[in-house]
């Protein structure tokens, strides 16, 4: 990889930390970043504004066009401002905002890109990702949500499962069957839409409590035709174009990173049966592992940065990249739990929660992300039909 940043990329990332070393001072106690900005009304509140100064800079979504809201950069631009944010716990957009807006950008209209991607550049919009049913998750072409012409509106009908922040969302994107006699995939359609009558989500408890995910159910609800992203039944396309944005993901990466760092401090300033953590031969080792594993996770995600700013399909790396940091995340926070002991597993409520409890919070957060957006098997099976060339099975 003959690549190293630039005199004006470095200009940008010192931007990016300016920002973020000012934001951290306003973050909710106890903050862990991520997913957590849309369980509270504080976090919430804290998220919004901080997007909101974001996209008030330009720095949402750098690689689009000047006309669309964006600064023209390149992958490498948009990596080092998810990275930096990440390391910071700065909230941006979630992922599923860039997968829609990626659908639109490779398939829509000129009219429907210079309506919708602006308001996403500037953050006006909150999405509702409305992809995985009940029966239809790794393998999605099983949909069976219907949209039936009627009109110059598309009526639609079905349930929807897993909806990420569906309660806090505005706008959303569901692929949906518009032709049951033909094959599979071939007959699905893309749409998007404001929330309205017919949209209904209901709470989907996480296994940590939280209320991040829905389930949404659809009853007639109604979309001008001129909503459809790309062709009539040719939807599939237009939701792949978001899930290969969606695979590489160095903000994975750098927020296990950080909270390696933060579990390393811990290890220093707490005892057990007399002696600090970090004296312990079995846990500097396991440390000096994770952190070995935390300088090659971003360094990946900047390989699969470099290649798609040569033009090159980067399918298997970017699985292989998502892949690698969901499972690095998902260890470290297993491996935090067993060296806390009992007390790794006490929630953040109580005062002998360490570092607010976070460890056994993770833990089942990054169980989630190793499925969410294609799961690790899913991302094993693109390595070996798109990397190795093997055979699809
Ligand atoms: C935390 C979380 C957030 C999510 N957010 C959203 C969201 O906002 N919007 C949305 O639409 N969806 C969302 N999802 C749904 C997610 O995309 C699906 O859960 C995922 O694609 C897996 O589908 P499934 O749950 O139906 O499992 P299945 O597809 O039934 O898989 C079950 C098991 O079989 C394995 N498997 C399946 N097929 C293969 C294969 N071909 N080869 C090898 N192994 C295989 C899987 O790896 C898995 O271990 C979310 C899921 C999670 C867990």
């Amino acid at each position: 990889m003959d690549f190293k940043f630039t005199p004006e990329q470095e200009v940008l990332r010192k931007a990016f930390e300016d920002f973020c070393k000012e934001e951290v001072k306003r973050e909710p106690e106890g903050w862990i970043g991520g997913l957590a900005a849309e369980e509270s009304d504080e976090g919430w509140a804290y998220h919004r504004s901080v997007v909101d100064k974001v996209a008030g800079k330009g720095w949402l979504c750098l690689p689009w066009p000047k006309e669309y809201g964006g600064h023209g950069h390149g992958p490498i631009e948009q990596l080092i401002f998810n990275e930096v944010m990440a390391y910071y716990r700065v909230p941006a957009l979630p992922f599923h905002f860039m997968t829609v807006a990626a659908g639109i950008m490779e398939y829509g209209t000129e009219d429907q890109k210079k309506e919708w991607l602006p308001k996403i550049a500037r953050a006006e919009i909150n999405w509702a990702e409305g992809l995985s049913e009940p029966n239809a998750g790794s393998d999605l072409a099983t949909v069976s949500t219907t949209a039936v012409a009627d009109g110059n509106d598309y009526v639609i009908n079905g349930q929807k499962v897993w909806t990420s922040g569906a309660h806090r969302a505005d706008h959303i994107f569901i692929l949906a069957r518009t032709d049951p006699n033909e094959p599979r995939h071939k007959g699905l359609t893309f749409f998007i839409n404001k929330i309205g009558p017919g949209i209904e989500f209901r709470p989907l408890i996480f296994m940590n409590g939280s209320h991040f995910y829905n389930e949404t159910f659809i009853d007639d609800f109604r979309v001008p035709e001129e909503n459809i992203v790309g062709k009539i039944n040719k939807g599939w396309y237009v939701m792949m174009a978001g899930r290969n944005y969606a695979r590489a993901n160095i903000a994975a990466a750098v927020s296990g990173k950080r909270d390696l760092e933060d579990l390393i401090e811990c290890c220093k300033h707490t005892e057990e049966g007399g002696e600090i953590l970090a004296r312990k031969p079995l846990i500097r080792q396991k440390l000096a592992e994770f952190l070995i594993d935390y300088e090659a996770a971003p360094k990946f995600a900047y390989y699969v940065g470099w290649l798609q700013s040569k033009g090159k399909d980067v399918a298997a790396e970017a699985a292989a990249c998502g892949y690698y940091a969901n499972e690095l995340n998902l260890r470290l926070a297993n491996s935090a739990m067993e060296i806390m002991g009992l007390y790794g597993t006490v929630t953040k409520e109580s005062r002998w929660a360490p570092l607010y409890g976070k460890f056994q919070d993770l833990c089942q957060w990054h169980s989630g992300f190793t499925i969410a957006g294609g799961t690790t098997e899913i991302r094993k099976n693109v390595i070996a039909w798109s990397g190795l060339k093997l055979p699809r099975s």
